[in-house]
Formats: structure tokens, sequence, C-alpha cells
């Protein structure tokens, strides 16, 4: 799926100054594209992830998956073509700590009441060398343990884009690896358009291209 923003900008306004999140950019994702976004602690990357996941409203500008302009959405439609469209893995993981990893994992199809496809479920959690962790309480696993859940359930729905934020930030290089090449794996497979933050300097080199922000100001080779 296709990713157009055009003229895109968030600004957070709270109890203190107005905090100019991502000032306005305009940029396209092709269909199956890889793209890396890298910058400085504070720089606007979660922002901009949750903008293009349609979690939180962009102050300007648009977005289209394809020709789907999401702010034509209502918050139901939206909510519903994130959950068969998008898988998401955010920089804190967001797991129902209450739930099994296994529980976590196959939330995204109970809510859409689907089948699971065990095939493909398992050899996920078998490639995150998840098997024998899978009935443990998400809130009693390791952040790494809770990263790998959390990329499993990004990916059950078989997403049509995946955005990670920060996917390995937990894990040592032997898991980076493992994790990174399931998502590219994945990503080859079923043709997903990929938007990863990391700042792995040996991941970036993976991506198609990389996307740098600094201080909101979208940069690199947009
Ligand atoms: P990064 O992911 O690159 O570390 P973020 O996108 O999380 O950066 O944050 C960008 C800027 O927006 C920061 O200055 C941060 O403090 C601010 N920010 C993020 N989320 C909120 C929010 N919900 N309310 C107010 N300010 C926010
Ligand atoms: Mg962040």
């Amino acid at each position: 799926m296709k990713i157009t923003a055009e003229n895109l900008s968030k600004t957070y306004i709270g109890s203190g100054d107005d905090v100019k999140a991502l000032k306005p950019c305009s940029f396209t994702v092709e269909n199956g594209e890889r793209i890396a976004v890298t910058g400085e602690s504070g720089s606007g990357k979660s922002t901009l992830l949750h903008l293009l996941g349609g979690l939180e409203e962009a102050t300007g500008g648009s977005i289209k998956y394809d020709t789907l302009d999401l702010a034509k959405m209502t918050q139901n439609e939206c909510d519903d073509f994130r959950l068969k469209n998008i898988g998401i893995v955010f920089q804190s993981f967001n797991l129902i700590p209450e739930l099994t990893a296994y529980e976590n994992i196959i939330l995204p199809l109970m809510l859409q009441n689907q089948n699971i496809d065990k095939e493909y479920v398992n050899k996920i959690i078998q490639q995150l060398g998840l098997y024998d962790r899978t009935d443990h309480l998400t809130g009693e696993m390791s952040g790494g343990q809770q990263q790998k859940t959390a990329l499993a359930r990004a990916l059950v729905n078989r997403p049509k884009i995946l955005l990670c934020d920060e996917p390995t930030g937990n894990l040592d290089k032997q898991n980076t690896e493992t994790v990174m090449n399931l998502i590219f794996e994945t990503a080859k497979e079923l043709n997903i358009t990929l938007i990863v933050v990391t700042h792995n300097e040996s991941i970036t080199k993976r991506f198609d291209r990389i996307i740098t922000i600094s201080d909101g100001v979208i940069g690199g080779d947009v």
C-alpha cells in the first residue's frame, strides 16, 4: 500500500509552550518500499509514526493510503482500517499485561472475529524464539520478550503497512538480527510497506531509503 503525506504537521498544544513536533512535510512511500527513520531523541519520530498509523490527528496536511484519505474516514472507519491493514510496534509495546503473550498476539484477529491461521502464527512465534513463553503474562516478561510479542501481534493480521518504533531497542545483537530478519522476510513475502524508526546503523543499511528528522523537520532521502 502506498502512503502519501502532504504538508503533514503536528503541534501539541498543552499547558506550556506549544510543541511543533512535526513541521509541514510532504513525502511518498511506495507500495512495498522499506524506509528507516532516524533522528535524535525528541526529534518527532514517534509523532510521525503515530500520524501515519492514524493514532493521532494531524494538525495540518493529509495522509493517503493508496487513494484513501485518512481525514475523510470516521473514527470507526479509521480504527477498522488500521486493524485490517496496519501493524504497529509501539516504542513502549502497549501490550495488555494481564493477558498472556499468545492472547496479546492473536488479539487483532479476535477483534475482527477472524480465524486464527495457526501455521502462520506458530511460524512467527517459532522464529522469534517465543514458543516456550507464549503462556506467560506479558506483564511478567522481560523487555526483549515483550518487544518480540509486540512484533508478533503487529504481524498477525498480515498487514499491508508495518510501522515499527525502535523495534530492537531492548534487544542484544543476536536478537536484533533475529527480529530484523523476520521483519524483512515477512515484508518481502507479503509485499508490506515498511517504516522502521531505528538508531542502529547496522540496521539502517538494509533499507531502501533513510528519512532523518531533526527538531521536527524531515530531511534525508525524502
Ligand atoms: P522521538 O520519538 O523522536 O523521540 P517524539 O515524537 O516522541 O520524539 O516527540 C517529539 C516532540 O513532541 C518532543 O518534544 C516531545 O516532548 C513532544 N511530544 C510528544 N508527544 C507529546 C504529547 N502527547 N504532548 C505534548 N508533547 C508531546
Ligand atoms: Mg520515539
